[in-house]
C-alpha cells in the first residue's frame, strides 16, 4: 500500500460530543458527510456517527445517499442487534443537499432519502415519483438568502418565487414541508453584517409560509448553522429563538467540525480574531480524526551541486540524505508543497522532513539529512500529527476543506 489514511473512530466522537454541547440543548445533529465525508470515507464514517446518536446525515447527492442507505445496512446485517445502536438504521434520515437532477426523483424515494426543494418543478418531479410508489416523502424547503446557490428566493422584485414553491408544496398530496432553512455566506465573521442580513430574510421566509387562503405552513425542523455559524455561536442563539416561537425543532449541520477542523474566527474586514487554537468557541475543543501516512520506498545520499526533481529547482547546498515517498500529486499531495512554492513538510520519527524539490505525479523527494531514524519501510505523516490540513491549506493558499476531500488513499478505522 503506498499511503493510507487512519480515521480515528474515538476523535469523530469526541468531536461530535463538542459539537452537540455547542448546538445548544434540544437541537439535532445533522452530521455532513458529503463529498465521501470530506474524503473521509463516508461509508467508514455513517455506522460511528449512528452508534454515537446522531439520528440526521447529509449528502449531496442521491447517490451518495443510496450509498450510505447501503452502508448502514450491510453494517446492520453484520452487527445484528448489538446494545448501543439506536434502532434500525432505516431510522436514520438522509438529507441530500445539492439539488435533485433529471432522473433522481425515483430513487430518492425508494432510498427514503430527504430531498432539498425550492421550485415548483422539484415539487413535480417528487410528487410524481412519490405517487409511483404510493410512498409519502418528507422534503427541507432551502431558501436562498444570500447565496444565490440554491434556495427559493422570498422576494426579488416582484417575483413571487418563495410563495410559488410553499403553494405547489401545500397542494402536493405526497409531500410534506418538514423542514425549512438556509446556509450562510460568511458564519466565520463575528457578528458580521453579511450573516445578520441574512437571518432577517430568513426570518422573513418564515413569516412567507402561507398558502394563498392564509393557513400557515410550520415546519418540524429548521436549520441555519454550519461549523463556523456554531463557533461563532450568534446564530445559534437565534434560530433557538426562533425554533421555539414556531414550535419547531433545531438542525444544525457541522461539516468540517465533524473532522476536527474549523477556521478562524474573522472580524468584519477579514482580519483573524481567533485563530483556530485560541480558547474560546468550539473550535479548541475539537481533534483532527484523519491520519494520512506513508512508508519510505528508498534512501540516497547526494553531494553538494546535485539537484533534485523536475525542473532541477533545487540544488543541493550541503551533502544531504534523502527519503523517496510513494506518493504526489495525483494521490492529493499537492504540487503547491514543492520547494519551490510552498515549503511543505512531512514528519518522519517525529520531526519535520522538508520536501525537497518538486513534488511529482507519484512521488516526493524530502530531506532527511537530520533524522537518523529514516530508512526504508519507516513510516512517514503526511498530514496528522506535526502537520495538520491547515498547513496544507497555507502551502496551496487555499482551505483544508479542499486539502481533506483531495486525498486519495485507502482508509481504516483505527
Ligand atoms: C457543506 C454544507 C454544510 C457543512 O458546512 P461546514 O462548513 O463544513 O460545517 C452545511 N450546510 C450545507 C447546506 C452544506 O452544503
Amino acid at each position: 500500500m503506498k499511503s493510507w489514511i487512519e480515521i480515528s473512530e474515538s476523535r469523530l466522537r469526541s468531536n461530535v460530543s463538542a459539537i452537540r454541547a455547542a448546538a445548544g440543548e434540544g437541537a439535532n445533529v445533522l452530521a455532513v458527510i458529503k463529498a465521501d465525508g470530506y474524503g473521509h470515507g463516508a461509508e467508514l464514517l455513517a455506522p460511528v456517527l449512528v452508534d454515537a446518536g446522531v439520528t440526521w446525515l447529509g449528502v449531496a447527492d442521491a447517490e451518495e445517499g443510496a450509498q450510505i442507505r447501503r452502508a448502514l445496512g450491510q453494517h446492520d446485517r453484520t452487527r445484528a442487534s448489538t446494545r448501543h445502536s439506536p434502532g434500525p438504521p432505516h431510522d436514520v434520515r438522509i438529507l441530500v443537499m445539492c439539488g435533485i437532477e433529471p432522473g433522481d426523483a425515483d430513487r430518492i424515494v425508494e432510498k427514503r432519502l430527504t430531498p432539498v426543494v425550492w421550485t415548483p418543478g422539484h415539487v413535480q418531479a417528487l410528487e410524481a415519483a412519490a405517487e409511483r410508489a404510493r410512498r409519502r416523502v418528507a422534503v427541507h424547503l432551502e431558501i436562498d438568502t444570500g447565496m444565490a446557490r440554491q434556495g427559493a428566493v422570498p422576494e426579488s422584485d416582484g417575483e413571487p418565487a418563495l410563495e410559488r414553491v410553499v403553494d405547489a408544496l401545500h397542494r402536493s398530496k405526497w409531500l410534506r414541508m418538514e423542514g425549512v432553512f438556509s446556509h450562510l455566506s460568511s458564519s466565520e465573521v463575528r457578528h458580521g453584517h453579511k450573516t445578520a442580513a441574512q437571518l432577517e430574510r430568513l426570518q422573513r421566509a418564515f413569516d412567507l409560509l402561507k398558502t394563498e387562503d392564509g393557513e400557515v405552513l410550520l415546519p418540524e425542523w429548521i436549520h441555519v448553522a454550519n461549523s463556523s455559524a456554531l463557533d461563532e455561536g450568534s446564530t445559534t442563539e437565534w434560530i433557538h429563538h426562533i425554533g421555539a416561537a414556531m414550535r419547531a425543532g433545531v438542525l444544525v449541520r457541522p461539516g468540517l467540525a465533524l473532522y476536527g477542523y474549523c477556521l478562524g474566527l474573522e472580524n468584519e474586514n477579514g482580519g483573524l480574531l481567533r485563530p483556530v487554537t485560541a480558547p474560546g468557541g468550539l473550535c479548541p475543543q475539537l481533534q483532527p480524526v484523519l491520519t494520512w501516512k506513508t512508508h519510505i520506498l528508498a534512501t540516497r545520499e547526494i553531494a553538494p551541486g546535485q539537484t533534485v526533481g523536475y525542473g532541477a529547482t533545487f540544488i543541493a547546498e550541503r551533502p544531504m540524505r534523502l527519503a523517496l515517498l510513494p506518493v504526489g500529486y495525483a494521490d492529493g499531495f499537492r504540487r503547491e508543497a514543492s520547494s519551490s512554492i510552498g515549503n511543505g513538510w512531512v514528519m518522519v520519527a517525529g520531526k519535520r522532513a522538508a520536501v525537497v524539490g518538486r513534488v511529482s505525479m507519484n512521488l516526493t523527494v524530502v530531506d532527511v539529512t537530520e533524522i537518523a531514524q529514516a530508512s526504508e519501510g519507516g513510516e512517514v505523516t503526511l498530514l496528522g500529527e506535526g502537520v495538520t490540513a491547515e498547513d496544507h491549506a497555507r502551502w496551496c493558499e487555499t482551505i483544508s476543506y479542499e486539502i481533506l476531500c483531495g486525498i486519495r488513499a485507502e482508509r481504516r478505522l483505527v
